[in-house]
């Protein structure tokens, strides 16, 4: 079995690290993440300029560039060696609802679907730094995913409660809940005297009922959603062919 792991918090973030040592115990491991945090950077990739790795030795690397590129490259080149699984985190911070379309963590767990190898991303869901919670829960999914393998092109999305392992409530297969839009954006003056702009935070919960992953969450049960890339709203495709003029069907 072997594992590649990856995050967009950058390779020294205590939850990447967490995560590469949960890996080990399980499965031939390699880490390739950001040299620094990326966190937000979606599914971008870098096509303006060449991306240099850094090897920090026992299968460690860092790149210069975004947690899809370090995926794309260890999945395309970068190793002579193809993992199993691709796992990504354990994120800094929820990657609830709308979370997911911004999330560099799941971003590079898709960038392991897209190549034909099933992965999973990891959050912590909250900022007190339960780690080992995390790391524990991280485990027994692999564990699970090792024994009753998924089908390729599975995505999993988990957050995991930052309290200790004991206060846990239970597991929970969930759907994306949603978020109200962001807060404004922060004005300030740069030391020139120009206007600068700060993104404002993430909005709260909208949709956090039962059977979400927010709900999950807040109940202190691990949340996990299966995630697919086809963003078509299907259900809008019949009533859009009325709408379009000319439309084929
Ligand atoms: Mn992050």
């Amino acid at each position: 079995m072997r594992i590649l792991v990856s995050n967009d918090d950058g390779w020294h973030a205590p939850g990447i690290l967490a995560l590469a040592e949960a890996m080990r115990e399980l499965a031939d491991v390699r880490v390739v993440a950001p040299d620094r945090n990326r966190s937000a950077a979606s599914n971008s990739l870098t096509l303006s300029r060449p991306i240099r790795i850094t090897d920090h030795g026992e299968g460690v690397y860092s790149a210069e560039g975004t947690p899809v590129d370090c995926v794309n490259l260890a999945l395309n080149g970068l190793f002579d060696w193809t993992p199993d699984l691709v796992v990504s985190g354990i994120n800094n911070g929820p990657n609830l609802g709308h979370d997911v379309v911004y999330s560099g963590t799941v971003a590079a767990a898709m960038e392991g679907r897209f190549h034909g190898v099933p992965a999973v991303a990891f959050s912590l869901a909250g900022f007190t730094g339960h780690y080992e919670t995390a790391a524990r829960i991280s485990a027994e999914i692999i564990k699970r995913c090792i024994e009753y393998p998924l089908p390729e092109h599975s995505i999993l999305n988990v957050n995991i409660p930052s309290v200790p392992y004991r206060q846990l409530q239970g597991r929970e297969v969930t759907r994306l809940g949603s978020r109200h839009p962001s807060q404004n954006a922060i004005r300030q003056l740069d030391p020139r005297g120009e206007p600068i702009y700060w993104i404002g935070g993430i909005g709260e919960a909208l949709d956090d009922a039962e059977g979400t992953d927010f709900h999950a969450i807040h109940s202190n049960r691990v949340s996990v959603t299966p995630l697919d890339v086809d963003m078509t709203h299907h259900h809008r495709v019949s009533m859009l062919d009325d709408w379009l003029p000319g439309s084929a069907a």
